[in-house]
């Protein structure tokens, strides 16, 4: 079976694209669901970007802090935030939500737009396709290119338990507002490691088993681009790196990651280390898997001047390393991806527990 797969409704991209989105909302605006509820990331509350967002009288503002990639107990309680204003308002529902900020605000924006509609808690929902109403209407506005999140079908989340996305065709934008000036301001390591979190999307997929010629037209331009941006230092590189993010998200929602992210991910789990530089620790261990890829990044991280953190594991209990290990093979899919149908003959507990060891 293939996999008939939603994409994103509407999307604009260019210098300046943001002034548009006040046109873009009204016409979702009606006069029983006049508000729209605006998620921002709370980095921006002192910057000029504040004062352009197009919010109304009876909008809601929600600043969200995502020091912490964002937990299912943080959506709930934004959801619950959300809920309680609208009875204030006498509405059953914003006419939308908007995610303004990087991959983990634009993934706080999907979850709640889900769960506006969806009853109990996220928990229940994080797996596959198991959200049954459609979301309220919602829309992104990256300030942070790199991890896709703009065009996947996931909304990742912490939850008590584990580490899983909420994957839906309703999890899916309905509209993104693609403006490169808006990344312009974001820190310069920040910015390297989450376009990293795109260049391995593209060695991942690339390198992997399920790749096809969908994922390999998107995955080979989306690499360019970040050789260009990351390499040779283009002059429109913000343009550059938000199309490759797109891009690379379109190639992995065809096939999928692999070693790099099924490891980062039993870091992220057990550390509480942020995708972006988790993706990078694990990745430049890699050489054996990705040759060619772990040696260009080499070049990318001297290039741009970045040293990597190094010793994340020096002090992890053996029980720490065990969970990590148990996290990272819990995602099969990824592990096929990138070994094949026998991966379990090819990679096992020990190589994984010596590869963390070594961070
Ligand atoms: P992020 O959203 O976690 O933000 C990282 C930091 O950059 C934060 O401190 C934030 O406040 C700051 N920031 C964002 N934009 C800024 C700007 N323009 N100027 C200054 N500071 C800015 O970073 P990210 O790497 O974009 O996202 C990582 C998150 O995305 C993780 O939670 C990960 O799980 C998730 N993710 C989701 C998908 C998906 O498909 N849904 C894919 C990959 C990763
Ligand atoms: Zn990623």
């Amino acid at each position: 079976m293939f996999r008939n797969f939603k994409t994103v409704n509407r999307m604009i991209f260019g210098r300046g694209c943001f002034n548009q989105l006040d046109d873009i909302l009204s016409e979702q605006r009606s006069k029983q669901r006049p508000t729209i509820v605006f998620v921002v990331d709370d980095v921006f509350k002192d910057k000029p970007l504040r004062e352009r967002i197009p919010l109304k009288e009876t909008d809601l503002l929600l600043w969200v802090n995502v020091d912490h990639e964002p937990k299912t107990s943080y959506v709930d309680q934004l959801t619950d935030q959300v809920r309680q204003a609208m009875a204030e308002r006498r509405q059953d529902l914003p006419a939308g939500i908007v995610g303004i900020g990087g991959g983990s605000t634009m993934d706080l924006a999907k979850a709640v737009s889900l769960m506006l509609t969806n009853q109990g808690s996220s928990v229940k929902y994080q797996g596959w396709d198991l959200i049954t109403h459609p979301a309220v209407y919602h829309a992104a506005v990256p300030t942070l290119s790199g991890t896709g999140a703009e065009v996947s079908r996931t909304t990742v989340l912490t939850g008590p338990e584990k580490k899983l996305g909420i994957n839906s065709d309703y999890t899916v934008f309905d509209q993104v507002v693609l403006d490169p000036e808006l990344i312009a301001g974001a820190p310069r390591e920040q910015r390297f490691y989450t376009g990293m979190d795109c260049y391995i999307h593209c060695i991942e997929s690339l390198e992997g088993t399920y790749l096809n010629a969908f994922s390999q037209a998107y995955g080979e331009k989306a690499l360019a681009l970040c050789q260009e941006v990351f390499l040779e230092e283009v002059p429109d590189s913000d343009d550059k790196l938000m199309m490759a993010s797109f891009f690379g998200g379109m190639s992995i929602a065809y096939s999928q990651v692999g070693v790099a992210h099924a490891m980062s991910y039993g870091l992220a789990f057990e550390l509480g280390v942020h995708h972006g530089i988790g993706n990078s620790i694990v990745f430049d261990y890699l050489e054996e898997f990705y040759p060619r890829g772990v040696a260009e990044f080499k070049q990318m991280l001297v290039k741009q001047g970045i040293e990597l953190p190094r010793g994340i594991t020096a002090n992890a209990t053996d029980e720490q390393i065990e969970r990590m290990v148990n996290v990272s093979l819990m995602l099969e899919p990824l592990w096929e991806n990138a070994l094949g149908k026998d991966w379990r003959n090819i990679m096992n507990r020990e190589r994984i527990r010596a590869l963390y060891r070594r961070m």
